[in-house]
């Protein structure tokens, strides 16, 4: 029985299975990516523009006038 464990040590960061030395420090590509998109996620961080009082108007669009015309 010959050791499968090729990266032993190296845990994935994203699911904790053992990474393989193709994808390292990843077990796969998919893992990779999502490690990716976190990253790309916390670089760019978006400023969370304050809410406008505007967007009150936004919510009944009393625009009904077809269904009242049935
Ligand atoms: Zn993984």
């Amino acid at each position: 029985m010959a050791a499968s464990l090729v990266t032993a040590g190296r845990p994935c960061p994203i699911c904790t299975k053992p990474a393989v030395p193709e994808h390292a420090p990843f077990c796969s590509v998919r893992c990779a990516d999502i490690d990716l998109h976190r990253w790309l996620s916390g670089t760019y961080v978006i400023p969370a523009e304050p809410v406008d009082d505007d967007e009150d108007a936004l919510i009944s669009p009393d625009g009904a006038d077809d269904e009242s015309d049935r």
